[in-house]
């Protein structure tokens, strides 16, 4: 489609429009082609856009007016509070999604602590570094270990009296890997400095494969030392975007955030947007309450599935994955960026989206509920011929 130039005098037909819109549509990539193997946002159901669709006048930046949506978003924080073993002393707020999460946390403990430093991991998602830009904050990464996990001592060593928080991160972009938060919450607790765990993907994936019996480490509120939690129903708990929500310890610490918004039914927020989309926050009430636990366990289990038989095909072929996977995530190392850009280069020819990922060099996949069985031996089939580049 030829984007539109100029804002035309006079309007067209709605059934125009609707052409438009269905060719501008027909050119995008669609997860129901079962091609696109590397997102961690989901194809909505039929019933989580039908809530999406019921919601979309309100707006919980100005709450007073949507009673009934504040109590789907007070709704959706209890359950995800309870999911990740928090308790009702606790709060939180839905947000755009996992980058306002964290960009969010880092602005309140920036301003409670007065302090500037964030301690976080080389696999921390990028919109840490956004975060250290807006708020001039400054970032200080620590290494991993030959899995991708954090290194706890390496965390120690970079705590400093300038410290506001730390991040660590329950299911990393890359590798779906959760770094050793039982060991750093210590060390927070320890040092008095705040933790904050990034469970954007994993806070809605790790609870339930607990449930199927994956003996996982422990990474939410069941460990004092961690003060704040980013996730995101938009990925795993199915609901459409945008729909993510931050969760913290101790709601006072909103505070630290608020502003006076002297137009609106309320006095003062605590949100970085002003008008909130509230159609996903609608959604994802409606996959928590649709699914239950049982129902999320079930999905789980079923990714996890997937994601071994294509592990167990890409061992075959002689590939190395970086890690044995743990989440619904598996990593394809290459020897060098080069190499592995290569090979993204060419399954893409075939038709197949996978990213690429740095450390180490490599592609992954995320196996989402959406990628159907049939598409595992086609895509195993197109990276048997890439073994040369490997
Ligand atoms: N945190 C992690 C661990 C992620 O994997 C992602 C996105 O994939 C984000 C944060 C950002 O989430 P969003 O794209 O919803 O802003």
């Amino acid at each position: 489609m030829r984007p539109i130039s100029r804002f035309a005098v006079e309007g067209i037909s709605e059934v125009d429009v609707q052409s438009e819109l269905e060719t501008a549509r027909r050119e995008d990539l669609h997860f129901s082609d079962g091609h696109i193997l590397y997102s961690m946002c989901n194809a909505p159901q039929q019933l989580a856009i039908r809530a999406h669709q019921l919601f979309l006048e309100a707006n919980l930046g100005d709450p007073n007016l949507y009673q009934g949506t504040k109590a789907l978003e007070r709704s959706v924080i209890n359950m995800l509070l309870n999911l990740l073993n928090g308790n009702s002393s606790m709060d939180g707020a839905a947000v755009s999604g996992g980058s306002e999460a964290n960009i969010t946390a880092l602005w309140m403990f920036r301003n409670l602590t007065k302090k500037r430093q964030v301690v976080l991991p080389e696999t921390a998602h990028y919109s840490f570094n956004t975060a250290g830009n807006l708020l001039g904050m400054d970032l200080r990464y620590v290494g991993v270990d030959d899995s991708f996990r954090m290194i706890p001592e390496e965390v120690k060593q970079a705590i400093t009296a300038d410290t506001a928080v730390v991040v660590a991160v329950a299911g990393t972009t890359s590798h779906g890997q959760i770094d050793p938060i039982d060991r750093i919450q210590k060390i927070c607790r320890d040092n008095r400095v705040n933790l904050h765990v990034d469970a954007a993907f994993g806070g809605m994936v790790f609870p339930f494969l607990e449930r199927a019996g994956h003996d996982l480490p422990a990474f939410d509120f069941t460990l004092d030392g961690v003060s704040s939690m980013t996730v995101d129903p938009h990925k795993m708990g199915q609901a459409t975007s945008p729909a993510g929500v931050l969760l913290v310890r101790d709601g006072k610490w909103f505070n630290a955030i608020k502003q006076q918004t002297y137009y609106l039914s309320v006095e003062t927020l605590h949100s970085i947007l002003g008008t909130r989309c509230s159609a996903g926050v609608a959604s994802a009430y409606a996959m928590m309450r649709m699914y239950g636990r049982n129902g999320f366990t079930q999905l789980l289990q079923d990714c996890m599935r997937k994601t071994e038989i294509l592990a167990e095909g890409i061992r075959q072929l002689g590939f190395r994955l970086a890690i044995d996977p743990i989440a619904p995530v598996a990593c394809v190392r290459f020897d060098t960026d080069r190499t592995a850009k290569n090979a993204q280069e060419r399954l893409a020819k075939r038709g197949w989206r996978v990213s690429r990922t740095q450390q180490p060099p490599g592609i992954r996949v995320v196996m989402m509920p959406h990628i159907p069985d049939r598409v595992i031996p086609e895509f195993l089939a197109d990276l048997s011929n890439l073994r040369s580049s490997a």
